[in-house]
């Protein structure tokens, strides 16, 4: 794994030219409202291959009508790492792919820094369709299309969930609170205890890339939290 000031060097910023505001990173878990949570759509033993059908023939919503193809997510249906984004931008939207821009890059490297591999986690986004010229998404899409990321959960059932963005966080946690409320600390994914982390989204990051350090400690919790539970595991 990279040090900090190596993460910081490939994010394209000088370490000692960041203070990172640490506080209030630690490793507290926030029980979800148990009796908020509705259930889960089950996904049938063949349901992987069916779920991205159902995707890509999907008209439940509006943006159906101006999308190019819809955006199922990329990489290991079970994988132990599930980051997930908002929606599909232009260049998604041409390629069927999540994260494949500029945002995309900055993931990977991201990733890399953590000696992740794109390969090695599945990709998905809240919406599976590109709203026009990139504005955020409605409240009723959000509410149509999440049953198919919760779907998504229930097959990869992933040790870890990294969720970037506001919309990820709120969509996946079931909940109003921002970004500066969620960060820093390990949530947990209704339903099944999955550890969860929230963060910047990488689009965030390249318009505010003093944002990067925070994302840096945010992917250290992540991955402590990971490796303990693999380490409690192993016990
Ligand atoms: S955004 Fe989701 S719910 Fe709307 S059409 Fe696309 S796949 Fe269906």
């Amino acid at each position: 794994m990279r040090s900090r000031s190596q993460y910081l060097r490939e994010m394209g910023l000088t370490p000692w030219a960041l203070t990172t505001d640490t506080r209030g990173i630690a490793s507290q878990h926030v029980e979800p409202a148990s009796s908020d949570v509705e259930p889960l759509g089950k996904v049938p033993p063949s349901g992987w291959a069916s779920l991205q059908q159902q995707v890509g023939n999907c008209t439940r919503c509006n943006l159906h009508t101006t999308r190019k193809t819809t955006v199922f997510g990329e990489g290991d249906p079970k994988a132990d790492w599930l980051l997930v984004g908002e929606a599909p931008g232009a260049e998604e939207d041409r390629q069927g792919l999540p994260f494949v821009g500029r945002a995309g890059q900055l993931l990977n490297r991201m990733l890399f820094s953590v000696d992740l591999a794109r390969d090695e986690v599945f990709v998905a986004n809240v919406l599976k369709c590109r709203p026009p010229d990139n504005r955020d998404p409605f409240g009723e899409e959000v509410s149509t299309c999440v049953s198919f990321l919760h779907q998504q959960v229930t097959f990869i059932q992933p040790k870890i969930i990294l969720a970037m963005g506001r919309f990820a966080a709120q969509a996946l946690l079931r909940t109003d609170q921002t970004i500066g409320q969620l960060r820093g600390r390990i949530h947990r994914y209704p339903a099944y205890d999955i550890p969860l982390v929230v963060t910047y989204h990488p689009a965030y990051l390249l318009r505010s890339p003093q944002a990067k350090a925070k994302a840096w400690d945010d992917l250290i919790l992540a991955l402590a939290e990971f490796d303990g539970a693999a380490g409690s595991e192993n016990v």
